[in-house]
């Protein structure tokens, strides 16, 4: 039977995205900046982290409530141990219809094919400039460009369809945009520019360092002229353009200056198992404490649904006139 479970704005529960570790490679300034997430930052430790066990448990009961589509992210997912493994079960859950992962890309040339082998069609690969110095300036110097290409590559070939998520930041990578399109159109990948988003508290966000939607397709439309793409389905984040006389795709994902919550279906969980029904939460609901109870899956279920149906979040819509007060939870730690 279809479960109608509907939340105060009448919005269904239908994605849930799922962090499987607070750790990462990077340090991305917009994200983990290393003088906050530092050697001395202290990440959780196993025992307070969801087993594969306990989260295929979870999903199973989300997907009850009427979850369809799976995101898997961190931290870097790829750095959590034994994930083909995991996708593998998840993607054999009845009631899946999708399921995606998104990643910095690096560790993609050693678990593509693994996670292909597992079922994982499609994987979404950050990366926000092409210019390596910038590049580096950006993930903390972790990284040049060339091992996240070498990393899409390694899932094109094991035969994965990849998108290409690129935070645009004023002053620090807006001068990306046009190259990455050209670059990206040529290799027939999807580039959805997001606009910087003030999750957490440790980014230094500023209304100033956004470069929006609207900027966003000025840049382009200068070079190569766009047309909107009707969305695929309600509750779609990118708002699609295809390349005039051509089926070349792109997406903008823009949250801060034309805020979607309308339309939002997305439950998210941490890597300790918090269940927050907003990227901008400042508090989550703690389901690690109740799968280790004894509560069986359905009384689980009617907690989960008590949450959802109670849920009024629209942080985006109301950004400009929030108070900002609250600690926001990392972005690491539910992923975005
Ligand atoms: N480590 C993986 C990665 O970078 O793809 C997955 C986790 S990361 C938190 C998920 C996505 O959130 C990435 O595409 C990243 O660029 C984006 N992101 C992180 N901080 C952001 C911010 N402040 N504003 C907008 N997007 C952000
Ligand atoms: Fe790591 Fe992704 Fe955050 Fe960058 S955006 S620090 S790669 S979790
Ligand atoms: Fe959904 Fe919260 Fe983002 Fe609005 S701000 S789209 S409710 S996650």
């Amino acid at each position: 039977m279809e479960h109608q479970l509907l939340d105060l704005r009448h919005r269904p529960l239908r994605d849930l995205r799922i962090s499987v570790t607070d750790r990462c490679n990077f340090r991305c300034r917009y994200c983990m900046p290393e003088e906050i997430f530092g050697p001395e930052y202290e990440f959780l430790p196993k025992d307070r982290i969801l087993s594969y066990e306990e989260t295929t448990r979870l999903v199973r009961i989300f997907v009850s409530l009427g979850v369809k589509k799976l995101r898997i992210t961190g931290g870097e997912p790829l750095l959590r141990k034994d994930l083909p493994a995991f996708l593998h079960r998840l993607n054999q859950l009845e009631g899946v219809e999708d399921m995606a992962l998104t990643t910095n890309g690096v560790l993609l040339p050693k678990y593509a094919k693994a996670l292909r082998d597992a079922g994982l069609n499609r994987v979404t690969v950050s990366l926000d400039s092409l210019d390596d110095q910038r590049f580096r300036l950006m993930n903390g110097g972790k990284s040049g460009v060339q091992p996240v290409l070498d990393g899409i590559e390694a899932a094109v070939q094991a035969g994965m369809k990849v998108k290409i998520n690129m935070v645009v930041q004023k002053g620090i990578n807006d001068q990306d945009v046009l190259p990455m399109a050209a670059f990206f159109r040529e290799k027939g990948h999807i580039l959805r520019f997001i606009e910087f988003m003030d999750v957490g508290n440790s980014n230094g966000w500023k209304w100033d360092n956004v470069v929006t939607k609207k900027q966003i397709l000025d840049i382009l439309q200068e070079r190569m002229p766009l047309e909107p793409v009707d969305a695929l389905y309600n509750g779609e984040v990118a708002s699609r353009y295809r390349y005039k006389g051509s089926e070349d795709e792109i997406g903008i994902i823009s949250s801060v200056s034309d805020a979607f919550c309308s339309t939002c279906t997305r439950a998210r969980i941490s890597a300790e198992g918090k269940l927050y029904t907003c990227l901008f939460a400042s508090r989550g609901h703690d389901l690690r404490t109740l799968l280790r109870s004894d509560q069986t899956d359905s009384e689980i279920g009617a907690y989960i649904q008590d949450i959802w149906k109670a849920r009024s979040d629209r942080y985006s819509e109301d950004r400009m006139t929030n108070s900002h007060v609250s600690p926001k939870i990392e972005m690491s730690h539910i992923g975005g």
